[in-house]
């Protein structure tokens, strides 16, 4: 999914080249078609004492491109303000914003949203990248095959509302809402969209574009796209309590409502819209399923080799382990069945505590890892987590249980969590267990 068929360390090696040769368009040109081809999330363009250098952030790291004599960087910032047809090149003591379309080497049209900011030395740019040409990837291609996957299916088939919760920007929240809209997107049903900012246009979809400055706000646009005669709703976000309630209402009257709310985990979201005044009846009577998502760094595969932990890691097993404990043994049962996990593959984890580890070696030539280049982690996987409203969990809400009971709950039952989910693809040697513990908390076990 997150692959790139193009060979992109030639465009590095452009760029490079257009650093020597001081070609600020081709610089640009070189740098956009890294950021889409790469996968990118941002691109810092950042000025110091007698260097400056550019950086770029792939799966939340950001990894050195290039570095610059500091004599080069107002030329690169004034061109960039001058294109962009937005920033003024004479003001440089002020933050400015901008909003660009381009075209990459690739032929892709993206969009950029950047800033400047002043610091002690010249100002900084920083690019944040909306790729408008980024396929949508159908629902089964999304790694939710297993029992997420069929709660998820199941839900999307009810005419009630999911709400699709997520954190940082670039764990690609929008693409399994617009896969899911793709998958329901049919001649029978009228599909509405509120976005922030629309970034893919869909055919067969009524999207709109937020416009805050005008006054065209989630709250005026739920309104009226309400009297749209509308089957599935889908409001970007929900910040206040108004959208909610709104949101709430549009469910309760048999509309299907997406949406995204910014919380940590599914659970924390009822105590993120309780805390925006809805009443425990009414999520218990409106909410049906709500996804937390992530985006982490699955291993190479090709320079990975499967070793005994180290001793100071042990605790992540021990911690992997214990997620488990209170799992509902059945259903762990077929579920490492759904995921083919072998009796050895389990014992290679639980038992010998094996993990992948990296090599960077190519285990033929014993030359550099062709694939990840020293880089160790290659590609992105999702991770989900999906707190499904069974009556079970409605009832405890209605009976006033916290977040944290219904949680605890859940997790007794038939919840994958991000930390269950990772551990699954830690055991079919997709990840390490460094990767899921640098988001999930360690317990000092
Ligand atoms: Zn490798």
């Amino acid at each position: 999914m997150a692959e790139s068929n193009v060979e992109s360390v030639n465009y590095r090696d452009l760029l490079n080249k257009a650093i020597l040769q001081s070609d600020i368009v081709k610089i640009f040109d070189y740098l956009l078609t890294i950021w889409v081809e790469e996968g990118a999330s941002d691109i810092h363009i950042e000025p110091f004492e007698n260097y400056c250098r550019i950086r770029i952030r792939i799966d939340w790291v950001l990894e050195e491109l290039v570095q610059y004599p500091k004599s080069f960087h107002d030329s690169i910032i004034s061109k960039f303000k001058i294109e962009s047809g937005q920033m003024r090149p004479d003001e440089k003591r002020l933050p400015q914003d901008a909003r660009v379309s381009a075209v990459t080497q690739t032929n892709k049209e993206i969009d950029l949203r950047a800033n400047t900011l002043p610091t002690v030395w010249w100002e900084k740019l920083v690019m944040r990248i909306v790729d408008k040409s980024k396929e949508i990837p159908p629902l089964s291609s999304l790694w939710l095959e297993w029992s997420n996957g069929r709660i998820m299916q199941k839900n999307l088939a009810y005419p009630n509302w999911i709400i699709l919760n997520t954190w940082p920007t670039g764990s690609w929240k929008t693409t399994t809402l617009y896969s899911a809209l793709s998958d329901i997107n049919k001649v029978e049903v009228n599909i509405t969209t509120f976005e922030d900012p629309v970034e893919n246009k869909m055919l067969w979809l009524n999207q709109a574009q937020v416009r805050s400055d005008i006054g065209f706000t989630f709250l005026s646009w739920l309104r009226s796209a309400l009297r749209q005669d509308p089957d599935i709703i889908m409001v970007w976000e929900i910040r206040d309590r108004e959208t909610l309630e709104m949101a709430m209402e549009s469910s309760m009257t048999w509309h299907l409502v997406f949406s995204t709310v910014h919380t940590n985990s599914a659970v924390e979201t009822i105590t993120r819209v309780s805390k925006m005044g809805a009443e425990p009846y009414m999520i218990a009577g409106t909410f049906n399923l709500v996804i937390a998502q992530r985006l982490w760094r699955k291993v190479c595969t090709n320079c990975g080799q499967k070793v005994k932990i180290r001793p100071e890691d042990e605790v992540k097993f021990r911690n992997a382990k214990n997620s488990f404990r209170v799992f509902d043994k059945d259903l762990l049962k077929k579920e490492l069945q759904l995921r083919n996990i072998s009796q050895e593959e389990w014992n290679d984890f639980f038992v010998n505590w094996y993990v992948m580890e990296w090599s960077w070696k190519d285990p033929k030539t014993w030359e550099v890892c062709p694939v990840c280049k020293w880089t160790w982690y290659k590609w992105r996987l999702w991770i989900y987590e999906m707190m499904d409203y069974t009556d079970d969990i409605k009832w405890m809400l209605i009976d006033g249980k916290s977040a944290f009971e219904v949680g605890k709950f859940a997790l007794s039952r038939w919840m994958i969590d991000l930390e269950r989910d990772g551990i699954f693809k830690a055991m079919k040697w997709e990840f390490d267990l460094h990767e899921v513990y640098r988001f999930v908390k360690l317990q000092d076990l």
